[in-house]
């Protein structure tokens, strides 16, 4: 995270560990209910998408102003710009990222 531009590549992972959003951050992806929870693999894909976005701005997607990784944490929700998908088959079975 910059103060200057803002980093089109960041997530909030990146950010120092105890930083404040971070910290918020982290509390509330551990507070999404495991049944509602991504699987790692669909979750790094989704992230490895949004890092080469150019909607990515700061960990914020531009194109529906959520923290993407809150977003991608989610099995029912999609990338506004159909990027990645909502996971609806099991993990592994190469079904959507
Ligand atoms: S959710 Fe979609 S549009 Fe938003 S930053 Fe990620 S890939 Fe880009």
């Amino acid at each position: 995270m910059s103060k200057g531009r803002p980093c089109r590549r960041c997530l909030i992972q990146d950010l120092p560990r105890g930083a404040e959003l971070r910290t918020v951050i982290e509390e509330r992806l551990r507070s999404i209910p495991e049944e509602e929870k991504t699987g790692s693999e669909t979750y790094t894909a989704r992230l490895a998408a949004c890092r080469g976005c150019g909607e990515l701005r700061e960990g914020t997607c531009g194109a529906c102003g959520c923290y993407v990784e809150l977003r991608a944490a989610r099995r029912a929700k999609d990338c506004p710009l159909k990027k990645w998908r909502a996971a609806v088959l099991p993990e592994g079975s190469g079904g959507a990222i």
